[in-house]
């Protein structure tokens, strides 16, 4: 088996560090990683720092918040894909819902990163979720199949990019969504991908929103749920590797 499908196999801990941190507590982070990383090797670990920060890690697996849309040129405070290559980024968040709310950004755009990202070997993971209002108006499915859809490029495999299914409302907000919704919305995801897009059928669907030490095996071990994208637990090294040991191998 390859190395791409070996990796695609193990449940994906990812860290989000949004616009937190500074030099020193991200190598500090690094090192106190280095043996965890080794020890608990079933899944795969990652950390997406602010751009500035990339290159402080060294044991940890490197990955970003965002990309450019464009190859190069005139896009003052942009990051290409390119360059996140070249600071070894084997991952970048693309469609968070912080940056669809307070940077406008849509689905169009998301599949033009996507594209940038996968010509440069980078995988990206595309966020989708909905709103509360969403969902109490019974509209969470369609928002998040429309995401899905209209986000993901053409050449999209099973293996060359991830899922993140991110309710809006239970990001930072303490409020993890229930096993029973998580379940039931990455079932219908599994279904959808089967549908509609064969080739990434397999694709790691990871679950987002307030995951925490306390509630991390209960989601992390459900039908469906290939990983966890973690916002504020990832901050602080304990409670990030707490989540990562409740995987049960
Ligand atoms: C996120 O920002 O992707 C996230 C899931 O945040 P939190 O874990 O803090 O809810």
């Amino acid at each position: 088996m390859n190395q791409a499908r070996v990796q695609a196999m193990k449940k994906l801990i990812a860290g989000n560090w949004k616009m937190n941190g500074n030099g020193d507590t991200a190598e500090a982070f690094d090192n106190d990683m280095e043996e965890v990383l080794n020890k608990y090797s079933h899944v795969e670990w990652l950390i997406c720092p602010p751009f500035p920060y990339i290159a402080s890690l060294s044991n940890l697996q490197r990955g970003a918040q965002d990309c450019s849309a464009y190859d190069r040129g005139a896009y003052t405070g942009e990051v290409s894909a390119a360059m996140l290559a070249d600071m070894g980024c084997t991952y970048c968040i693309v469609g968070h819902s912080e940056r669809r709310t307070l940077h406008m950004e849509d689905n169009k755009l998301v599949r033009n990163k996507v594209k940038q990202l996968l010509s440069h070997n980078i995988r990206p993971i595309i966020c989708v979720g909905e709103t509360l209002e969403e969902r109490e108006a019974g509209q969470a499915y369609e928002v998040v199949s429309r995401q899905i859809l209209e986000s993901l490029s053409d050449n999209i495999t099973s293996e060359n990019a991830v899922l993140a299914y991110e309710p809006v409302w239970a990001i930072g907000t303490g409020k993890a969504a229930t096993l029973c919704d998580v379940t039931k919305m990455h079932g219908m995801i599994r279904d959808l991908l089967k549908s509609s897009l064969a080739t990434a059928a397999k694709m790691r669907i990871l679950y987002g929103g307030s995951v925490k030490p306390s509630n991390a095996a209960e989601l992390l071990n459900a039908d469906n749920v290939d990983g966890a994208l973690i916002g504020s637990a990832s901050l602080l090294h304990e409670d990030f590797i707490a989540i990562g040991k409740a995987v049960e191998i």
